[in-house]
Protein backbone atom coordinates (compact mmCIF):
# COMPACT_ATOMS: atom_id res chain seq x y z
CA UNK A 1 0.00 0.00 0.00
CA UNK A 2 1.57 3.49 -1.05
CA UNK A 3 2.21 6.29 1.73
CA UNK A 4 -1.28 7.85 0.76
CA UNK A 5 -3.34 5.19 0.53
CA UNK A 6 -1.72 4.72 4.37
CA UNK A 7 -3.39 7.87 5.19
CA UNK A 8 -6.49 7.32 3.17
CA UNK A 9 -7.03 4.09 5.67
CA UNK A 10 -5.94 6.19 8.94
CA UNK A 11 -2.54 4.09 9.19
CA UNK A 12 -0.41 6.80 9.19
CA UNK A 13 -1.93 10.44 10.66
CA UNK A 14 -2.40 13.55 8.89
CA UNK A 15 -3.61 16.88 9.94
CA UNK A 16 -6.15 16.73 7.59
CA UNK A 17 -8.11 19.72 5.91
CA UNK A 18 -11.26 18.95 4.42
CA UNK A 19 -12.71 15.72 2.80
CA UNK A 20 -15.56 14.11 0.99
CA UNK A 21 -15.63 10.05 -0.09
CA UNK A 22 -13.71 10.33 -2.55
CA UNK A 23 -10.94 13.40 -1.69
CA UNK A 24 -8.73 14.10 1.11
CA UNK A 25 -7.10 17.66 1.89
CA UNK A 26 -3.96 17.67 4.00
CA UNK A 27 -1.19 20.13 5.16
CA UNK A 28 2.67 18.33 3.97
CA UNK A 29 4.67 17.47 6.34
CA UNK A 30 7.50 19.19 4.68
CA UNK A 31 5.80 22.39 3.50
CA UNK A 32 7.49 24.73 0.95
CA UNK A 33 5.09 27.67 0.95
CA UNK A 34 3.23 29.20 4.34
CA UNK A 35 0.22 27.19 3.64
CA UNK A 36 1.12 23.82 1.40
CA UNK A 37 -1.93 21.10 0.83
CA UNK A 38 -1.47 17.77 -0.53
CA UNK A 39 -5.18 17.47 -2.43
CA UNK A 40 -5.51 13.34 -3.13
CA UNK A 41 -8.54 10.88 -4.35
CA UNK A 42 -9.00 8.48 -1.70
CA UNK A 43 -8.95 5.81 -4.51
CA UNK A 44 -5.39 4.91 -5.86
CA UNK A 45 -4.38 6.55 -9.29
CA UNK A 46 -0.73 6.42 -9.50
CA UNK A 47 -0.39 9.66 -11.47
CA UNK A 48 -1.87 13.02 -13.39
CA UNK A 49 -1.29 11.16 -16.54
CA UNK A 50 -3.08 7.85 -15.93
CA UNK A 51 -6.09 10.54 -14.41
CA UNK A 52 -9.55 9.77 -15.64
CA UNK A 53 -10.89 13.17 -17.07
CA UNK A 54 -13.85 11.81 -15.17
CA UNK A 55 -11.80 11.63 -11.61
CA UNK A 56 -11.00 15.52 -12.57
CA UNK A 57 -14.54 16.47 -13.20
CA UNK A 58 -15.35 15.96 -9.53
CA UNK A 59 -11.80 16.61 -8.18
CA UNK A 60 -11.72 20.46 -9.71
CA UNK A 61 -14.55 21.25 -7.06
CA UNK A 62 -13.57 19.46 -4.23
CA UNK A 63 -10.01 21.47 -5.11
CA UNK A 64 -12.09 24.86 -5.42
CA UNK A 65 -13.84 23.77 -1.98
CA UNK A 66 -10.19 23.73 -0.09
CA UNK A 67 -9.22 26.66 -1.37
CA UNK A 68 -12.29 28.51 -0.11
CA UNK A 69 -12.13 26.94 3.17
CA UNK A 70 -8.81 28.15 3.67
CA UNK A 71 -9.50 31.78 2.17
CA UNK A 72 -7.17 31.41 -0.31
CA UNK A 73 -9.37 31.91 -3.34
CA UNK A 74 -9.32 35.70 -2.44
CA UNK A 75 -5.29 36.16 -2.28
CA UNK A 76 -4.43 33.08 -4.75
CA UNK A 77 -2.45 30.11 -4.74
CA UNK A 78 -0.91 27.84 -6.92
CA UNK A 79 -1.59 24.08 -7.81
CA UNK A 80 1.13 22.04 -9.03
CA UNK A 81 1.23 18.49 -9.65
CA UNK A 82 4.22 16.63 -10.58
CA UNK A 83 4.02 14.04 -12.93
CA UNK A 84 6.56 11.28 -13.55
CA UNK A 85 10.46 11.51 -13.05
CA UNK A 86 11.36 14.07 -14.68
CA UNK A 87 8.37 16.28 -12.68
CA UNK A 88 10.26 14.90 -9.72
CA UNK A 89 6.91 13.07 -8.41
CA UNK A 90 8.36 11.31 -5.39
CA UNK A 91 4.94 9.26 -4.34
CA UNK A 92 3.08 7.69 -6.79
CA UNK A 93 -0.29 8.68 -5.64
CA UNK A 94 -1.80 11.68 -7.67
CA UNK A 95 -1.86 14.49 -5.16
CA UNK A 96 -1.95 18.47 -6.17
CA UNK A 97 0.17 20.55 -3.89
CA UNK A 98 -1.68 23.80 -3.21
CA UNK A 99 0.63 26.19 -1.74
CA UNK A 100 -0.17 30.05 -0.62
CA UNK A 101 -0.37 32.32 2.42
CA UNK A 102 2.65 34.68 0.82
CA UNK A 103 3.35 36.04 -3.05
CA UNK A 104 4.82 32.86 -4.17
CA UNK A 105 8.27 33.31 -6.79
CA UNK A 106 8.69 31.93 -9.98
CA UNK A 107 12.05 30.18 -9.91
CA UNK A 108 13.51 28.55 -13.18
CA UNK A 109 12.94 25.13 -12.64
CA UNK A 110 15.31 23.07 -14.48
CA UNK A 111 18.58 21.88 -13.57
CA UNK A 112 20.86 24.70 -15.73
CA UNK A 113 22.85 22.39 -17.51
CA UNK A 114 19.72 19.76 -18.48
CA UNK A 115 18.03 22.64 -19.83
CA UNK A 116 20.97 24.19 -21.81
CA UNK A 117 20.82 20.60 -24.14
CA UNK A 118 17.43 22.22 -25.18
CA UNK A 119 18.04 26.07 -25.97
P1 LIG B 1 5.88 14.84 -4.94
O1 LIG B 1 7.36 15.12 -4.95
O2 LIG B 1 5.11 15.73 -5.86
O3 LIG B 1 5.58 13.39 -5.12
O4 LIG B 1 5.39 15.29 -3.50
C1 LIG B 1 5.26 14.42 -2.41
C2 LIG B 1 4.96 15.29 -1.23
O5 LIG B 1 4.45 14.48 -0.19
C3 LIG B 1 6.17 16.03 -0.66
O6 LIG B 1 5.93 17.44 -0.69
C4 LIG B 1 6.29 15.50 0.76
O7 LIG B 1 6.70 16.47 1.68
C5 LIG B 1 4.88 15.02 1.03
N1 LIG B 1 4.74 13.96 2.02
C6 LIG B 1 5.39 12.77 2.05
N2 LIG B 1 4.97 12.03 3.08
C7 LIG B 1 4.02 12.76 3.72
C8 LIG B 1 3.19 12.54 4.87
N3 LIG B 1 3.26 11.40 5.57
N4 LIG B 1 2.32 13.51 5.24
C9 LIG B 1 2.24 14.66 4.53
N5 LIG B 1 2.98 14.92 3.44
C10 LIG B 1 3.86 13.99 3.04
Amino acid sequence: MCIFCKIVAGEIPANKVMENEEFLAFHDINPKAPIHILIIPKHHVENFQSTPPELMAKMTPFIQEVAKKLELDKTGYRLIVNNGEDGGQEVMHLHFHMLGGAKLSWPYLAIEEEAKKYM
